[in-house]
């Protein structure tokens, strides 16, 4: 999708590059941290949190990265210092992907003249900046797979939310982007899209007789029953993530993010 052109009552064209256009009584924007449809829910647009995390993969871990497959076990393991983090979670297939977290700028990379694709140059510069670090926990560093990829950490503004607008709606990132500390951006991604198809369901139902589907009336009563659940929700969920991250990459790291933890459970 390129834009959205609002036609009044509530219905929007959709224009996808090429040329071609839909029209729908409904639009869910679902399309992530830089939302286009968010542009007409509000505009708000996603802040760089100060945290960006260099993510790194090692590869059939047990068998060829036994130590660091010990160190992270089978779920997450977190080394936080000084406004530096190892970050270490178990996928699927045996494989550990690991976030090197550094309070940073932006930029940080051209500011040192690193070339992201140049991994060797990357490596030195993130050694350099865990130099007094135990060297099992540099491995994670030095035994990488692979590129390494620079995830700048943005969130939008909490609490992020929109006046009610009918024929849209967002979910997902598009609605309540925060930073990873939540732990919970792709679960409630799937839970809003749970809620919102059984909220249409629920009113679709009244309309069941009706050619073409529920009324525009109705669906819009469904996307009011739904914002009504997924905004208090992520705007709870938000606001831990944003206090988790500035505690967790923090000059005193750990220390706040225990705290934080010992105060939401
Ligand atoms: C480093 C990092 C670690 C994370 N770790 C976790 C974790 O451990 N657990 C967890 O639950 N969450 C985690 N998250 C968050 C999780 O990845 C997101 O919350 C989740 O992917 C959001 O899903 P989404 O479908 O809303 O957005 P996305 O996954 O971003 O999907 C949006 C889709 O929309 C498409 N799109 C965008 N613009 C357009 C357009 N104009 N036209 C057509 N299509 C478009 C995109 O191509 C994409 O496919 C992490 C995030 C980061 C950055």
């Amino acid at each position: 999708m390129t834009h959205l052109e609002p036609l009044g009552g509530g219905a929007h064209r959709i224009h996808f590059a090429g040329g071609a256009s839909a029209d729908h009584t409904l639009v869910i924007g679902a399309d992530g941290a830089w939302s286009r449809v968010r542009g007409l829910l509000g505009g708000a647009v996603p802040d760089y949190t100060g945290v960006t995390f260099v993510e790194a993969n090692l590869d059939d871990a047990d068998r060829r990265h036994p130590h660091a497959a010990a160190l992270t076990g089978h779920g997450m393991m977190m080394a936080l210092h000084a406004n530096r983090g190892l970050i270490a979670q178990r996928n699927s297939g045996g494989h550990l992907r690991v976030y090197i977290a550094l309070r940073t700028e932006l930029d940080w990379y051209e500011t040192a003249g690193i070339d992201l694709a140049d991994t060797e140059r990357v490596r030195a510069a993130l050694l350099a900046e865990f130099t007094e670090w135990s060297p099992s926990l540099r491995g994670l560093i030095t035994d990488n797979d692979g590129p390494f990829v620079n995830r700048p950490i943005h969130a939008l503004p909490v609490p992020h939310t929109w006046p009610h607008t009918p024929g849209l709606t967002l979910l997902g990132d598009a609605a309540h982007l925060m930073s990873p500390f939540s732990g919970m951006g792709a679960n409630l991604a799937m839970l809003d899209g749970a809620d919102l198809a059984l909220a249409v369901a629920a009113h679709a139902h009244a309309d069941a007789a009706q050619a073409g589907g529920p009324s525009a009336g109705r669906l819009d009563a469904a996307v009011r029953a739904y914002e009504s659940v997924m905004l208090p929700r992520s705007v709870e969920a938000a606001a831990g993530a944003a206090e988790a991250i500035a505690a967790a990459i923090a000059p005193d790291a750990p220390v706040g993010l225990l705290a934080h933890f010992a105060s939401r459970h």
